[in-house]
């Protein structure tokens, strides 16, 4: 049995229901925002798809604006290879700013998953706090996010309440505004006690180097302002041409993401704070993550950068609804890890690609058209053919009968026989029952 079905097997009930009923709500909720949002949500997605294209045919010049424009605002931008390299740049920054031992504070970011660095700040010794309602809640039961837009889409309201009771941030509560705020008086202290602030980014304007973060509750806001010294981590493909894309992306990222017109906060950077300004970072560093990005742009898998990590093809997935996030194996899930990850980290993960009913759900919610479907057979294919993927069913036996008339039509004979042998697929189906007729007898007497 492959990883995949083995977690879903073993999966407790209550947390698949979780995940199936907030996948199955954000669903509906982003078809009625976008129809509300958009007179035309199609001529909205192909308007996104054709600039983030571009933003992949261009990625070179634009990047190289991106950040001539940062230095002229004062942002001071890093270069990282890989994750390795990317947690090397991230720790001299902090040990530059401040000791061991020190409060670090970090909004939500997919790309600081991404390069593990929770765990490097940790064993250099600095109090890494998620200050996301959910990262946050991740990081105390010493778990791993589950969908990249809600975190905890397989946690309810009583496993968080016995959390914090546990972990000392509040008395047991059922009611989520009372575990809201219990959550909020804790972080405040951190974000008051913090040195540096860690953050992703949404898009980076290549135009005017402005960095733009979205988020619903206000902890990116304070992570990215209290602390002398803000680092936004993104990966390169992050940018965009102007500032005139920005509305079109803003408004379809939060519909697709959480159906709402807009998020709670748009938060636009354009530098450390300005002497007359009351507060803001004395520094601000971004740090430009490559980690396969480039290699990905180069092969056959280029269109998945197009992402712009709104998780609506997760939600609508049927695999990703059965299983949760933590079933793929990777940060990234759903149908766009089931791309990304082998993408990133090479074919050796393809496995992955399995996971998928190839419905083609994920291609028509996505708000940048990413052929989801026709990327993950292509993984497949590439997958059999260099044996990371190795099919349990011996095919060569089914081509062998499907491509020799007469063996099709006898064995077509045996169909109401193949429910009576077991086989791992008709332990969970039922058979479609034949009514009797036959095709080919029906086809001859029609022609
Ligand atoms: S692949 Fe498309 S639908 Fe999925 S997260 Fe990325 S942008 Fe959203």
């Amino acid at each position: 049995m492959n990883p995949f079905d083995a977690f879903v097997r073993n999966l407790d009930p209550a947390t698949g229901k979780s995940v199936h009923d907030a996948s199955a709500t954000k669903t509906q909720q982003r078809i009625d925002t976008l129809s509300a949002v958009f007179p035309d949500p199609e001529s909205a997605r192909s308007a996104a798809a054709r600039t983030r294209q571009y933003v992949l045919d261009h990625l070179k010049p634009l990047v190289l604006s991106l950040e001539e424009q940062c230095h002229k605002n004062g942002i001071v931008v890093h270069w990282a290879r890989d994750a390795k390299e990317a947690r090397s740049v991230i720790l001299g920054l902090c040990r530059q700013s401040c000791r061991p031992g020190a409060v670090i504070v970090k909004a939500k970011s997919m790309a600081t998953e991404e390069i593990h660095l929770n765990h490097a700040l940790a064993d250099a010794g600095y109090d890494v706090v998620e200050t996301d309602l959910g990262e946050f809640v991740v990081q105390l039961d010493h778990d791993t996010p589950s969908h990249i837009v809600t975190p905890i889409i397989h946690k309810n309201r009583y496993q968080v309440a016995r959390l914090f009771e546990e972990n000392n941030i509040g008395t047991y509560t059922e009611k989520p505004e009372e575990l809201t705020s219990q959550a909020r008086r804790h972080l405040r202290t951190q974000f008051r006690r913090a040195e540096v602030g860690i953050s992703g980014v949404n898009f980076a304007v290549a135009e005017t180097g402005r960095l733009v973060l979205v988020e619903n509750e206000g902890n990116s806001r304070l992570s990215t302002t209290a602390p002398r010294v803000h680092i936004a981590v993104m990966g390169i493909e992050k940018v965009l041409p102007s500032e005139a894309d920005l509305p079109l992306f803003l408004r379809l990222l939060a519909g697709s993401a959480t159906g709402q017109r807009a998020t709670v906060y748009t938060h636009f950077i354009h530098g450390p704070r300005k002497p007359e300004a009351l507060d803001g970072p004395d520094e601000v560093h971004l740090v430009i993550l490559d980690n396969g990005r480039l290699d990905a742009l180069a092969g056959p898998y280029r269109d998945i950068l197009r992402c712009i990590r709104c998780g609506a093809c997760l939600n609508v997935c049927p695999v990703y609804r059965q299983g949760s996030g933590h079933a793929y194996g990777h940060v990234y899930s759903g149908p766009l890890g089931a791309v990304l990850a082998p993408a990133l980290e090479g074919v050796g993960l393809a496995a992955i690609a399995k996971a998928s009913s190839l419905c083609g759900a994920c291609e028509e919610v996505c708000p940048v058209k990413i052929p989801i479907p026709e990327l993950l057979l292509h993984l497949r294919d590439q997958g059999v053919r260099e044996k990371t993927i190795v099919d349990p069913i011996p095919w060569s036996g089914f081509v062998a009968v499907a491509t020799r008339a007469y063996l099709w039509r006898t064995s077509l004979q045996a169909v109401p026989m193949a429910k009576l042998v077991p086989n791992p697929w008709s332990r969970h189906r039922h058979m479609p029952r034949r009514d009797g007729r036959d095709f080919r007898r029906w086809f001859r007497e029609r022609a």
